[in-house]
């Protein structure tokens, strides 16, 4: 057994922390007695070790999983009961919402209130929202003649691997467990490097819920092995990931060793565009939050702002002001705090390069661009302007925050310049005109559109990209489709053939 440890945060809370694999409801430690720590990327202080797993200990976990996949225990369950234990899952998190919060704010850096009132607030929504549909899931019979009884089962695809990144680390856990554990999968959760505590706290809520054995298992540690292992192995049928598309590819090759079904959420570069009809201040506002919001750590992040020409300068002086007055750069736990420091020194660099390609090909530095003096990994908001989609900060994601702007001329200039991305994930509209709205809605290659918003997500609605941003949809009913396979049965009522 790996022992758990008590920790004292910044905050004050004190909670117990597990730091072992989670496996068949057990706190185990590495095969090979590896571990690894995590920070706190406010002032860079260790804030634990956890155990740190290898391709032995996907083995064992996949192992776990495929035991639990054939057991009564879980298979026996009738869908209600699923729900049941994933609403009493919500009602935990609820319990220890707190603590969730607190753990995430500072293993990621994120601010306390943002992490309670956005991440925590959301696990518990998308719990509750797939408990719910647990009882929902069937097919259809199909009429084809009196002499046969045909319908389909949607059944569930059996052990699935589950790859997360480290910016919403319990948020991201859940809304892969939700749909998984509705349709009645079993689980190998691979969580971030970065941010690997959530998920184990998580983990002991999960068999405190009472889910059987195996049915949710959690192995931390490096990409490879750990990720490589997962998306590779013979006894996972399905890998779901987030994260950087780079890696989403490597994890498609890895899944065609088996045929393994793939959804993937990776990377983004998504634009916002808005007219000169629009509310400004509104769109002021939004495109801050769109970009700033998460410290710009956010997939669907509308990082590449389009402006009609006739108000370009005007939006470009608001927004300056605007964010100017509403930064306050700091510590995760400190309440006037909405700036933390971005997840570690490796993305704060990644930020400062493209600050300086931004400079060297030509763009108009508005306002940021600096690190933080002294510890941590601060990057100020960083607005470059007059750019041009030649250039690497306009075609690259640079998961900070982070704003390119741009004008547009017309309706047809806006939507082409939205287009020339790789990326497809999400995109946002500023129009009064509700048929424009819409209109440039339906012509934009994107898998979510915002009119009159950014970042709106409910667990509801599907979220998901096109192009290389991804493929299949998560949460809402349709992230069902991705957790279960069609069966057709065709029940002959009479041996018409002998
Ligand atoms: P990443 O894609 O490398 O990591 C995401 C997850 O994949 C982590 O759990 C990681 O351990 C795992 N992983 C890494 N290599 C793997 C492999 N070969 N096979 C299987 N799993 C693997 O992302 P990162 O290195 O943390 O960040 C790099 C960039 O990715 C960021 O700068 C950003 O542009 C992007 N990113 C996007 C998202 C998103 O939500 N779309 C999230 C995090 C990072």
């Amino acid at each position: 057994m790996a022992s758990p440890i008590q920790l004292i945060a910044p905050n004050g809370t004190k909670y117990t922390q597990p730091t072992g694999l989670f496996i068949n409801n057990e706190f185990v430690p590495s095969e090979s007695g590896n571990t690894l720590e995590t920070l706190n990327p406010y002032d860079e202080a260790p804030i634990a070790k956890v155990a740190s797993g290898n391709e032995k200990d996907v083995d064992n976990a996949v192992a776990a999983a495929r035991a639990a996949f054939k057991s009564k225990l879980w298979r026996g369950l009738t869908p209600s009961e699923r729900g049941a234990l994933l609403w009493k899952l919500g009602d935990l998190c609820e319990r220890d919402s707190h603590i969730l919060a607190t753990i995430d704010a500072w293993d990621n850096g994120k601010p306390y209130q943002q992490a309670l009132d956005e991440d925590i607030a959301e696990t518990i929504s998308v719990f509750r929202y797939y408990a719910g549909w647990a009882d929902k899931i069937y097919g259809q019979t199909i009429d084809v003649g009196s002499a046969k009884l045909a319908y389909t089962r949607h059944e569930p695809l059996g052990v699935c691997g589950q790859i997360i990144p480290w910016n919403f680390p319990i948020m991201m856990a859940a809304w892969k467990l939700g749909p998984a554990l509705a349709c009645g999968n079993t689980i190998v959760l691979k969580p971030a490097e970065q941010t690997p505590l959530s998920a184990l706290y998580l983990a002991s809520l999960i068999k405190e819920a009472g889910f059987p054995p195996g049915v949710v298992n959690i192995v931390n540690g490096l990409g490879n092995p750990v990720g490589v292992a997962l998306s590779g192995h013979s006894g996972v049928d399905k890998v779901a990931f987030t994260g950087s598309t780079v890696t989403g590819k490597n994890i498609m090759k890895a899944a065609a060793s088996n045929m393994k079904n793939v959804t993937l959420e990776t990377g983004g570069k998504s634009p916002l565009l808005i007219f000169d009809d629009a509310d400004l201040d509104q769109a002021v506002k939004w495109s801050h939050m769109g970009i700033m919001g998460g410290m710009g750590q956010v997939c669907t992040a509308t990082s590449r702002i389009y402006v009609q020409d006739t108000i370009y300068d005007k939006y470009l002086s608001l927004l300056k002001d605007y964010t100017l007055n509403n930064t306050t750069i700091g510590s995760q736990f400190d309440e006037s705090v909405n700036h933390g420091a971005q997840i570690s020194k490796a993305q704060q660099d990644k930020i400062l390069g493209y600050v300086q390609s931004g400079k060297d090909e030509g763009a108009r530095l508005v306002t940021g661009g600096n690190a933080k003096e002294g510890k941590g990994y601060f990057v100020e908001p960083t607005i470059f302007a007059d750019t041009t989609q030649d250039m690497k900060i306009v075609r690259e994601e640079v998961f900070g925050p982070f704003a390119v702007i741009q004008s547009f001329k017309s309706e047809e200039d806006a939507i082409e310049k939205a287009n020339d991305s790789d990326y497809g994930l999400g995109a946002a509209v500023f129009t009064k005109d509700i048929v424009k709205g819409h209109s440039v809605a339906h012509s934009i290659e994107a898998g979510m559109v915002w009119i009159n918003s950014s970042q709106d997500s409910h667990p509801g609605i599907p979220f998901g990209g096109c192009k290389e941003s991804g493929i299949g949809m998560e949460l809402g009913a349709y992230a069902l489709q991705a957790y279960t396979q069609v069966k057709a049965v065709h029940g002959q009522f009479l041996a018409l053939l002998y």
